[in-house]
């Protein structure tokens, strides 16, 4: 008889949706993590009295019904809009690409003058069918916005040439001919009233939770611990590297608690010039109308991972394509193994679609019996 139904190697949110609802079906959950707290990388420690999302800004957007009413179960959610705003060398703009972007670039006022300027700068370059992610943001949005918003920005975030990213990256943000500064365009939309710790704290209730403890290390030690095992880590990791390395992005935060109320007045201000060698600041507070007398201020520098450091964004192009490819055939084999998460599919999830895959997950494995 073994312990455990799922052991599940990592407390983020994938392994919380799927041990919850396992849980709710009368399986056993143990779910370890090696890090000393649970939520992965939407984890929120608190300071001054801030949620501080210590791994990177998560803001939760969803258009699927279901997913936004399974998340309101565990948690109570603000009406927090993301708008980001660049700041280009002394330009500030506003984003999504939208009017009021327009505007300032141009000085205009209506849609058509918009069109017709990103219209004219596309004619020239005689792009039909965008490779890149290059070639996809001048078709959409014409030279100018690419050189003073997208260019520096992406080549920070991901180290390499717009010319060498995938087109999909791009078209995660809007793009549209009204005044209106959403960065989403999905239905729903918020952060988790308390925190994101909270939430995932009532998603693994009736699970056992083991914390500092590494997943490679403890299957060692307790190989016959459950029936199956469901993996968030790095899918490249748990082969052991055998086919080589899948490239990841990194990011390091630089935090600061500063003694003044309101230091940028906005949650998240993003600055695309290259010389700048962050790619934004966050300030906490607005992502839930915070009133303390302090603030506190991430900036984000992004860079290559490395063994060792926190994987934070898979790559996917295509020579990293093809090998995740080949991991996924091994993981295949592995039938008590079930992959899962940004880091076991390899891909560059929305909170909203790891939910998702948690939950198609788990109705896989209810029709199998274990
Ligand atoms: N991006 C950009 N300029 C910006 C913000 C984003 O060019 O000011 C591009 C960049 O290539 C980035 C992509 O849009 O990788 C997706 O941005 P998003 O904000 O969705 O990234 P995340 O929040 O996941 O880091």
């Amino acid at each position: 008889m073994k312990k455990y139904d799922y052991l599940i190697a990592g407390a983020g949110l994938f392994g919380a949706v799927f041990a919850h609802e396992m849980t709710k079906r009368g399986k056993k959950c143990l779910v370890i993590d090696k890090r000393n707290h649970i939520a992965g990388n939407i984890y929120c420690e608190t300071v001054e009295g801030i949620h501080v999302h210590k791994y990177g800004a998560h803001i939760f957007h969803t258009s699927n019904k279901e997913i936004w009413d399974y998340v309101n179960r565990f948690a109570e959610f603000n009406n927090y809009i993301n708008s980001p705003v660049a700041s280009y060398k002394d330009e500030l703009y506003n984003l999504p690409f939208n009017m009021n972007t327009f505007s300032r670039m141009w000085n205009i006022k209506t849609p058509k003058e918009a069109k017709r300027i990103i219209e004219g700068q596309k004619a020239d370059l005689n792009i039909s069918e965008p490779k890149n992610l290059e070639e996809q943001a001048l078709s959409l949005v014409g030279t100018d916005i690419y050189e003073k918003l997208i260019k520096g920005y992406t080549e920070k975030q991901w180290g390499r040439a717009c010319t060498e990213l995938p087109a999909f990256i791009i078209k995660r943000l809007p793009l549209r001919f009204i005044y209106d500064n959403n960065y989403f365009n999905d239905r729903y939309q918020g952060i988790p009233i308390g925190g994101y710790t909270a939430m995932v704290e009532k998603m693994l209730e009736g699970s056992n939770v083991l914390l500092e403890t590494d997943y490679f290390e403890f299957i060692k030690k307790n190989p016959d611990i459950a029936k199956k095992t469901v993996y968030t880590g790095m899918i490249d990791e748990y082969f052991d590297f055998q086919l080589g390395h899948l490239e990841y992005r990194t990011v390091r935060f630089e935090t600061e608690v500063l003694d003044e109320e309101n230091y940028q007045g906005n949650a998240v201000v993003n600055y695309t010039d290259r010389e700048v060698p962050y790619t934004r600041i966050i300030e906490h507070k607005h992502f839930e109308f915070g009133t303390q007398p302090k603030t506190v201020i991430s900036r984000e520098y992004s860079s290559e991972w490395k063994p060792g450091i926190e994987p934070y964004y898979p790559i996917n192009d295509e020579k990293n394509s093809s090998l995740y490819e080949q991991y996924q055939a091994l993981a295949q084999k592995e039938k008590n193994v079930i992959f899962g998460g940004r880091l076991g599919h390899y891909k560059y999830y929305d909170m909203d679609k790891v939910i998702e895959a948690a939950l198609a997950c788990v109705e896989k494995e209810a029709a199998v019996s274990v």
